[in-house]
């Protein structure tokens, strides 16, 4: 059973849930990396590892998702993101292997080899690929796809919300706070004074910040964001914070009553760079460095902006005396194997640009 549901019988019998994941994902100590940027004590806690064929972070949130749209009996599943989207595809993966359709419903963004093999490998997943040109198209063509099914008597998808991050999908990262303490109890790593993580709708790092607080544990959240603090803005955080531990308590009285702290939500926005999925020169840097000094896979979007932070305040002395993790929250199985044997031309044509164009230079 999930640490969570041990500790709050409560949610364990109200809570939808469906085992994906392949917990917990391992802790393990940086030590030359640590050694390069002047963090004595670093550690990663590899969540790329959570779940086959595809993990990262989404996959936590899933088990709860799907595990309300299978309690509600559907059997559709629709969700929105760039083209790139790991969440889009960890869904169109993951419902897929529990049976249910998807649909991936996507945004253009910078071209990269990772948005092409994402691409491919969502539509061998067998989801129903579609691309927009811009948000209000997007949301206009997910309205339409509801009318189409209610025409034909059928039941309209279950909806997943932008990386999963509903207070629903907000409770697995909660619980991954509760399986990082059993690690510490375990004492595979020392209580971290610091978590560093890239944050992208903030579910990850709302979750981990409800889990540190109802443990009454010291760390502090360090969230690197890696789009524009117009996306996501503080208020929305505190929202998707106050709903998640509304929700919880709603299930179990007995979960404390916590809210959120700003001064243990440390949010950084100076390694954004050009944008969302605008790979920066800081990050490749740090993408290299942990491929030389650790062969751990980085990435240009997401977790090698949120490395970057961390190395960059490491080599200023920041971190000296502090126990220091990096939450990597990046697929780490490798399917490019699976996505060489499609054609992208089975993708409609909004999406065939991906394939046509160049990709930007830092990813050459
Ligand atoms: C989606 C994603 C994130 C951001 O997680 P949020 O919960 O949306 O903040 C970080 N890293 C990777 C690799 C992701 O795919």
């Amino acid at each position: 059973m999930i640490p969570l549901f041990k500790k709050y019988r409560g949610l364990e019998e109200a809570l939808p849930y469906v085992g994906l994941c392949d917990l917990p994902t391992p802790v393990r100590r940086l030590e030359t990396m640590g050694r390069s940027i002047g963090v004595e004590q670093l550690y990663i806690k590899e969540d790329g590892y959570t779940a086959r064929p595809f993990g990262g972070n989404k996959v936590r949130k899933l088990e709860f998702l799907l595990g309300e749209a299978i309690r509600q009996g559907m059997t559709e599943v629709m969700t929105f993101g760039f083209a790139g989207s790991n969440h889009a595809l960890a869904t169109a993966v993951h419902a897929g292997k529990l049976g249910l359709k998807s649909i991936s419903m996507l945004m253009p963004q910078a071209n990269a080899h990772y948005v092409r093999r994402n691409l491919l490998m969502g539509r061998m997943a067998g989801a129903e690929m579609r691309g927009y040109p811009d948000f209000k198209k997007m949301s206009s063509g997910a309205r339409n796809v509801r009318w189409g099914r209610r025409l034909t008597g059928r039941k309209a998808p279950y909806v997943i919300p932008p990386g999963g991050s509903s207070s629903l999908g907000v409770v697995g990262f909660v619980n991954a706070m509760f399986e990082l303490k059993q690690q510490i109890d375990n004492s595979e790593m020392p209580e971290p004074d610091k978590i560093y993580l890239p944050m992208g709708t903030a579910g990850t790092a709302v979750g981990l910040a409800i889990g540190i607080k109802a443990l009454s544990m010291k760390t502090k959240l360090v969230p690197v964001r890696i789009m524009d603090p117009d996306f996501i803005s503080i208020e929305r955080i505190r929202r998707l914070f106050a709903e998640t531990v509304q929700k919880l308590r709603a299930n179990d009285s007995m979960f404390p009553r916590v809210s959120f702290d700003p001064e243990e939500y440390l949010v950084r926005d100076e390694y954004i760079g050009d944008g969302y999925a605008v790979f920066s020169e800081k990050g490749m840097e740090a993408v290299r460095s942990a491929q030389e000094t650790e062969n751990i896979d980085l990435d240009g979007t997401y977790t090698g902006k949120g490395f970057a932070c961390l190395m960059e305040d490491g080599r200023q002395g920041k971190l000296k005396d502090e126990v220091v993790l990096y939450w990597n929250t990046l697929n780490a199985r490798d399917i490019s194997n699976h996505a060489k044997e499609v054609d992208y031309q089975g993708l409609p044509k909004p999406l065939h640009r991906y394939f046509e164009e160049d990709v930007q230079p830092l990813d050459r």
